[in-house]
């Protein structure tokens, strides 16, 4: 084949992907992942915050590697409340992955700084509009708390897991309780420009 005849093939696929918006899609691919490679440079959240708002850390009933069958550990945290009560991101990070699967149901998974990967499962529906790729905060609404996948039968509640890329860890040491806007008490806001100083007692 003609080098010529190459050129014209060449040209008439990028104006396709072009015009298809293919190309699009690709960059928005690669920014999504340059995005995300910078994620994992950074340092881990040490502080989550509770996905449910009105949960208290001290509600939770800790069944970190609680036997599920004989052949499985509970590798995360139930968090029970209301059907359809709304599930807030626990950090800063992309929506990874929204998707089903027999045990989690309804599963939306978040990747955050160092790239953990926060796993928010059997929800009854998923926040509309949520797509992969969307940046979200803690205040964002991934979903709402439901009994899919395994948890059918069950009470209602969040199944939440934490991956390192060393596998699960516990998230519940982790966990922070949300406090009501304005309850903030003796902290006034600090300037950007002040430091913190460390003072011996
Ligand atoms: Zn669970």
């Amino acid at each position: 084949m003609k080098k010529g005849t190459w050129l014209v093939g060449l040209s008439v696929l990028v104006f396709f992907l072009l015009v298809s918006g293919v190309a699009g899609s690709i960059r928005d691919t690669a920014v999504f992942y340059l995005h995300v490679a910078k994620l994992y440079t950074q340092t881990p959240d040490s502080r989550l915050s509770m996905p449910l708002e009105n949960v208290r850390k001290e509600q939770i009933a800790d069944t970190w590697q609680a036997p599920r069958g004989t052949s499985r550990r509970h590798e995360g945290q139930d968090i029970f409340a209301a059907k359809g009560t709304p599930i807030l991101s626990a950090t800063p990070g992309y929506v990874y992955n929204i998707g089903e699967n027999n045990l989690g149901g309804q599963t939306v998974s978040v990747i955050g700084k160092g790239g953990r990967v926060y796993y928010y499962a059997h929800l009854d529906a998923y926040a509309p509009r949520l797509k992969e790729g969307d940046w979200v905060t803690t205040r964002t609404i991934l979903g709402y708390v439901g009994t899919t996948g395994n948890a059918q039968g069950t009470p209602p509640h969040l199944h939440f897991g934490v991956y390192t890329s060393d596998g699960a860890i516990n998230p519940l040491p982790l966990l922070s309780d949300r406090t009501a806007p304005n309850s903030a008490q003796g902290t006034p806001p600090r300037r950007a420009n002040q430091r913190l100083v460390s003072r011996k007692v």
